[in-house]
């Protein structure tokens, strides 16, 4: 006995046949209405899941969190796939100004040119351009304003940030670069 049975059986002993046709179109009319809520939520919610997998980034090279840490040493793990930040100074990068490529660390993308390398003074690695097209860009509301973060466009890994008070004869741009995030390889 479906449920619909049910519900006309009571219907018809409660009214008479003349009231009876009113009260199915006004069934009708209701059941249309919730069809159309529940299409219209349907559709909400595919909507809103498109809308979370296009924030999903993929990358060319993906691991685990555990992949990366058998990969990579702790302090290397916190900047690259926790985006820290290590202490100024502390790179042995920061003042290395030998011709070379720097890549990246967690997947050996090429990211600077040496050429573009400049001493900030921050004690951070400085560079005035990336290598086009390797390097992506996003914003971050870390410590409370919008900053243009920059990480790997390869494997995702989180370099630094870009800054508009970089060497104003060239690009004007100053890439503060972790040295960790980094791998050096002079030119030969
Ligand atoms: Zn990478």
């Amino acid at each position: 006995m479906t449920i619909k049975f049910i519900l006309d059986e009571l219907l018809l002993s409660l009214v008479n046949t003349n009231d009876l046709n009113t009260i199915k179109n006004d069934l009708a009319m209701h059941k249309l209405l919730i069809v159309i809520t529940l299409v219209f939520f349907v559709n909400c919610n595919s909507l809103a899941q498109k809308k979370s997998e296009e924030k999903k980034v993929t990358y060319k090279v993906e691991k685990t969190e555990a992949e990366w840490k058998t990969q990579l040493s702790p302090k290397e793990f916190y900047v690259l796939r926790q985006a820290g930040t290590e202490r100024a100074f502390t790179s042995p990068l920061n003042k290395n100004y030998e011709a070379g490529l720097y890549l990246c660390k967690g997947c050996d993308t090429p990211l600077f040119k040496s050429k573009h390398k400049f001493d900030s003074g921050t004690g951070w690695p400085s560079f005035d351009r990336e290598i086009k097209g390797n390097v992506a860009f996003s914003t971050d509301y870390d410590l409370g304003y919008a900053r243009t973060e920059e990480h790997c466009a390869t494997c995702g890994g989180h370099l630094g940030h870009v800054f508009n008070d970089g060497p104003r004869e060239t690009t004007g741009k100053r890439h503060c670069i972790n040295g960790v995030s980094l791998k050096f390889i002079k030119n030969e």
